[in-house]
């Protein structure tokens, strides 16, 4: 046993993995930046405040998940590693005055969030997401255009057929006597409520709605159900944002269990499963609108939508699924070696010309036979191999085609550029996107 290990609940994102992650990171940013979202980031912890008013006291993220910071300053400060985006964006938007910019403001962010949950697979302590808001925007259609943002950015990374579910959860308006009707229906059958649930309900009766305890599936198959409940601006918002994704082609299932965690969520809530998965862990993004937070936050009354994708997931299912890897980043397109393995500066002179000319370039520095350095470029899947011998004296190197099995005498202030056009016209097409 190593004396050290990552913390509980996190792990080393090894290269595989990390490259993984970059890619979908790679194309979260470039869908962002097409979809009008301009990048944001926040600090990871923030005032403790900001997630117990924003997200709300009595939900599992601040109630038993918040990864609290001991306090260092005089002043007693209390601060929370952030669990969620959404709190930090907001604070920010209000402290930055967006409010005076043209609206929606349009975010992307895209880190690792912090949850002091208990770890199991697919559940970490440390994890990463690609999270959007649009904020200054009531909707419908922001929200549609977030819907289809979400199910884009799935498609574009090769999650098969993810399932987007759907619901609308009222508003200060409707949602009080819901809620009302949904506790005595609750308080009724108190013998059937797990001890757990018993308690939330005195608290929090929405959350008993997306328990996943096999008893409370059960009765809540007959819970009464919010959208029959929405007051006549909830139902007009929610057929509207149905129309426009009917009019996009998203595909959706209505789900009237789905509340979705946090306090600050109305009318909209959505979140994203794989196709067939079963079990709670297993949802790759979730979002919805929060209109009242920007004023919680002391803003003034702004409404507000967004999602968060769990990337660590995401990077699962992809698996699963048997998807290719990514490729690797450092995989070199040349490994410089030479016949006298002691001249090793040479081999980094030629490395560093290609590398300077924008190619991933590898040169062999330990003092190893030419067979052996032939040996470790094809395990690196090198698509050349440069040859330096004595006719680099004449400005001169082979360049051997490991592909193609061809080789060839190439002065050296050419080589760049010939490594760069045999590279492009070999891998025309089938160069991996960035
Ligand atoms: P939530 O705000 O809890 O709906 O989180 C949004 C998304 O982040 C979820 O749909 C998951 O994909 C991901 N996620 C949430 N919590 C975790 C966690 N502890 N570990 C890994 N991914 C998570």
């Amino acid at each position: 046993m190593p004396t050290f290990r990552a913390p509980r609940g996190t792990r080393d994102l090894l290269p595989a993995e990390r490259s993984a992650m970059l890619r979908l990171e790679a194309v979260a940013a470039a869908l962002a930046s097409r979809y009008g979202y301009r990048p944001i980031e926040t600090p990871l912890f923030e005032q403790t405040a900001v997630f117990e008013r924003g997200i709300g006291d009595a939900t599992d993220i601040v109630e038993k998940e918040l990864f609290r910071l001991a306090p260092r300053t005089d002043e007693g400060e209390a601060w929370a590693l952030r669990p969620e985006p959404t709190a930090g964006i907001v604070r920010a938007y209000v402290q930055h005055g967006m409010q005076t910019l043209p609206q929606p403001v349009k975010l992307a962010l895209i880190g690792p969030m912090f949850r002091y949950d208990r770890p199991q697979a697919g559940r970490y302590r440390e994890f990463w997401q690609f999270d959007v808001e649009a904020i200054g925007d009531p909707g419908p259609a922001v929200d549609a255009e977030i819907i289809e943002l979400a199910d884009r950015f799935y498609r574009e990374v090769g999650v098969a057929d993810p399932e987007v579910l759907l619901n609308s959860i009222g508003d200060p308006v409707c949602r009080p006597a819901y809620v009302t009707e949904l506790a005595a229906f609750y308080r009724a059958h108190a013998d059937r409520l797990p001890p757990l649930e018993r308690q939330r309900l005195e608290r929090n009766p929405l959350r008993l709605l997306d328990s996943k305890e096999p008893a409370m599936v059960e009765l809540n198959a007959s819970a009464p159900v919010i959208t029959e409940h929405l007051c006549d601006a909830c139902a007009a918002h929610f057929e509207g944002l149905r129309a426009h994704l009917d009019a996009l082609g998203i595909r959706y299932r209505l789900d009237s269990r789905l509340v979705r965690g946090l306090d600050y969520y109305i009318r909209t809530a959505f979140e994203v499963y794989p196709r067939d998965a079963a079990g709670q862990q297993s949802a790759i993004g979730g979002g919805g609108r929060y209109d009242g937070l920007v004023e919680l936050l002391g803003g003034r009354p702004t409404p507000g939508i967004g999602f968060g994708l769990g990337l660590d997931r995401i990077v699962r299912v992809l698996e699963a699924q048997g998807a290719p890897t990514a490729p690797d980043p450092a995989a070199p397109v040349a490994v410089v070696v030479g016949a006298d393995p002691a001249a090793t500066a040479e081999r980094l002179r030629v490395a560093t010309i290609l590398r300077g000319a924008g190619l991933a370039a590898r040169s062999e520095l330990a003092p190893r036979k030419l067979g052996k350095q032939l040996e470790a470029a094809s395990r690196d899947h090198a698509h050349f191999a440069v040859i330096v011998g004595d006719e680099l004296g004449n400005g001169q190197v082979q360049l051997r085609d490991l592909e193609a099995g061809t080789q060839k005498a190439v002065a050296l202030d050419d080589l760049a550029r010939e490594v760069a056009r045999a590279h492009a016209s070999h891998h025309h097409g089938t160069a991996p996107s960035p």
